[in-house]
């Protein structure tokens, strides 16, 4: 019998390379890496969870099944995924004859049936930080069901030119860090000609915006992302694909291991599957649901 996915993935942070890069300053280069930070998910009300149960004359099943079902999450996913046909019991809805009493079939038989709209009612919100405008500009690209804040190169002047290193320029790391350095140089070089101090916060927004013009795209920046669970399992399946980018499938190897740690089973189906460049493809069985 497999192991269960919390077992199978358990020490994931350990699993991953360590991404190397650059800071470079006036005075001190140092090594970043891109990484990834779940910094909040959906949670039960739970005084309106009971009023709800009343409602739907659910209390049985629910004292059967919250006290085998901690994770808010996947039970909030399975009581609304229920309230469609009142499945919480047999009689409720006088056509249902038989139910799911198990939560690990019951959202199974979602993922299998391809009821994806259910995953929509959670979220996660992640930090990831350290990742280049290349990664940033990439991750925008997904519109449904996600919510953005990055950080503004216009509003904010970098006082440290960042970029990771990617590993197909790890044979001219050297001179990558040289090409940084002469970028920093210029960057400083066209800050100091203005006279910050007395520029008002409208006029630094413009001169700082203007200026971001000669920044690369690789600079290092921090983006918070909001996926509901449908849109999370599609985009784990498309940015750890072999063809994704190099530092975006570095960076959803961690979503996904998150993922999977913390919600069992709304991705027991994913598979992990290593690629020769160290990183993972998370494939699922139930795509796109
Ligand atoms: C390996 C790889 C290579 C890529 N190369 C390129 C490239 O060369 N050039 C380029 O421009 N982009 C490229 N992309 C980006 C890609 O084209 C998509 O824009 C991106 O992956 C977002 O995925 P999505 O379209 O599934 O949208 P999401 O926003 O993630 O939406 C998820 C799903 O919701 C549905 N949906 C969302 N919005 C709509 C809508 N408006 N109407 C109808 N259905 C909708 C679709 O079924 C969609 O698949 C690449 C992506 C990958 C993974």
């Amino acid at each position: 019998m497999p192991a269960a996915p919390q077992e199978r993935y358990s020490g994931y942070s350990q699993g991953l390379d360590r991404i190397e890069g650059v800071i470079s300053s006036a005075s001190k280069m140092s090594k970043i890496e891109p990484f990834v930070v779940k910094i909040a998910e959906t949670k039960l009300d739970t005084a309106g969870v009971q009023k709800f149960i009343e409602k739907y004359s659910a209390t049985d099943w629910y004292n059967r099944v919250r006290p085998t079902q901690p994770n808010e999450t996947e039970f909030l996913i399975e009581l609304a995924g229920r309230a469609c046909y009142k499945s919480y019991g047999v009689g409720l809805n006088p056509n249902v004859t038989k139910i799911r009493e198990d939560s690990r079939d019951y959202i199974t038989n979602v993922l299998a049936k391809g009821d994806g709209s259910i995953l929509e009612h959670a979220t996660v919100t992640f930090a990831f930080l350290n990742v280049s405008r290349v990664t940033t500009h990439e991750i925008v690209r997904h519109r449904a069901g996600t919510a953005i804040s990055q950080e503004s190169l216009r509003y904010v002047r970098p006082q440290e030119i960042s970029l990771w290193l990617p590993p197909d320029l790890q044979k001219v790391s050297r001179e990558f860090e040289e090409v940084v350095q002469q970028i920093t140089e210029s960057y400083r070089e066209l800050e100091s000609k203005f006279d910050w101090e007395k520029m008002t916060f409208e006029e630094k927004k413009r001169v700082t915006s203007a200026l971001r013009r000669i920044l690369p795209d690789g600079i290092a920046t921090n983006i918070v992302w909001t996926a509901n669970h449908r849109t999370l399992r599609w985009v784990i399946e498309m940015r750890t694909d072999p063809s994704a980018e190099v530092e975006i499938r570095k960076v959803f190897d961690q979503v996904a291991e998150i993922c999977i740690r913390d919600y069992p089973l709304l991705y027991a189906d994913f598979e992990k599957a290593p690629l020769p460049d160290g990183t993972f493809q998370y494939t699922p069985k139930y795509s796109k649901v």
